[in-house]
């Protein structure tokens, strides 16, 4: 073998010792969907929910798309109550703990206890905690580190995928 054929092969061994490297880990990020759950009975097949869901929340809540920002009439939405899942109604945030962040989307700086789980997603390149339902597994929105006190977090949620009970 002479030494550029020698180059090419190593270069090819090293190109496909990357890219498989690449397939095995980048594919967690992308078939870890939203409607994968611990929980049983909430762990219905994709058909199943399209059938459960408007077409803008199947894609927010199991497609773990992003509604367009001010789309979402819960952005005004002022009284006091509580925000549940629109994936299978579990309270998510309480009217307390919504502020104006001024995004577009609705914003909470805390949730209810247990009611959310945190994964890290990289559709961005720039890692971003992606957060789901505790019961259904539904995608809710993303949290970060800029919120108001006393938490500081802000919870950015997709407004398709809550529905408001105002307490009487
Ligand atoms: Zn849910």
């Amino acid at each position: 073998m002479n030494k550029i054929s020698l180059f090419l092969s190593r270069r090819l061994f090293l190109m496909t010792l990357f890219t498989s490297f690449f397939s095995l880990f980048s594919r967690p990020f992308t078939s870890i969907a939203a409607y994968q759950t611990g929980n049983n009975q909430w762990s219905l097949s994709k058909d199943e929910w399209r059938k459960r869901l408007s077409k803008e929340a199947y894609a927010v809540l199991i497609e773990e798309s992003t509604e367009r920002p001010l789309s979402s009439s819960l952005n005004d939405e002022k009284r006091n109550g509580f925000f549940h899942c629109a994936g299978c109604d579990q309270p998510l945030f309480s009217s307390e703990t919504k502020y104006e962040s001024g995004t577009g989307w609705p914003s909470f700086w805390q949730s209810l206890p247990n009611s959310i789980e945190t994964k890290v997603d990289f559709k961005l390149i720039v890692p971003r905690t992606e957060y789901h339902c505790s019961r259904c597994g539904g995608h809710q929105g993303h949290v970060f580190d800029d919120g108001p006190r006393p938490t500081g977090k802000r919870y950015c949620n997709n407004g398709v995928a809550l529905s408001f009970r105002p307490t009487v």
